[in-house]
């Protein structure tokens, strides 16, 4: 099985109730290994839009990457994504983060996701799970890709109602 980390966010609607949504259509596909808190982000890239909400998970798979693309695209068009400019809000946004020690780049997918090094809304929570996992093309730990970013501005722990985020094996327990 391939261990894959997903980054999800959500900036329409009910966020919170987006991202448990995805969350629960995910672990129909991938087997749920451990969830990052949620967080509440400002927009990177186009800032007249609302504040996002963000996790990241960490997932076992027999499903190839492109594969496990397919499913997380049917996943946010299921729930209603429309196809829209880059940056643009949306109900749910899905990204591969990293797939085993992959390293691939290819029109649809690029992995690692190539947007990572520079978002803190992703290292962030990618730190509170996984602060050791080395990022295979640079080399370099999370937590000091996250030290090198230096910033955690715009990204804050978000409480929703304070229910605890952290249980392993069991998504529904995050409600
Ligand atoms: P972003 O998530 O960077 O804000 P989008 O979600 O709008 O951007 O990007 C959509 C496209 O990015 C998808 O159609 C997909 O083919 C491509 N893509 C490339 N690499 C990845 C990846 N690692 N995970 C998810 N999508 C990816
Ligand atoms: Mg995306």
């Amino acid at each position: 099985m391939a261990i894959v980390y997903i980054g999800i966010g959500s900036n329409l609607g009910d966020r919170r109730q987006n991202i448990l949504t995805a969350m629960e259509l995910l672990s129909e596909k991938v087997v749920p290994e451990k969830v990052s808190s949620i967080y509440e982000t400002e927009p990177v890239g186009y800032d007249k839009q609302p504040l996002f909400l963000n996790l990241v998970c960490k997932v076992e798979t027999e499903l190839s990457p492109q594969l496990l693309l397919k499913q997380l695209k049917k996943i946010e068009r299921g729930m209603g994504r429309k196809a829209s400019f880059r940056n643009a809000p949306r109900v749910i946004d899905l990204d591969i983060l990293f797939y085993d020690d992959i390293v691939m780049e290819s029109n649809e997918l690029t992995i690692p996701h190539p947007g990572l090094t520079e978002r803190a809304f992703v290292l962030v929570p990618l730190e509170e799970i996984a602060p050791g996992l080395v990022h295979p093309a640079k080399k370099k730990m999370v937590k000091q890709l996250l030290l090198e970013l230096n910033s955690r501005s715009g990204v804050i722990k978000y409480d929703g109602d304070g229910k605890v985020l952290h249980r392993r094996r069991n998504v529904s327990s995050i409600r």
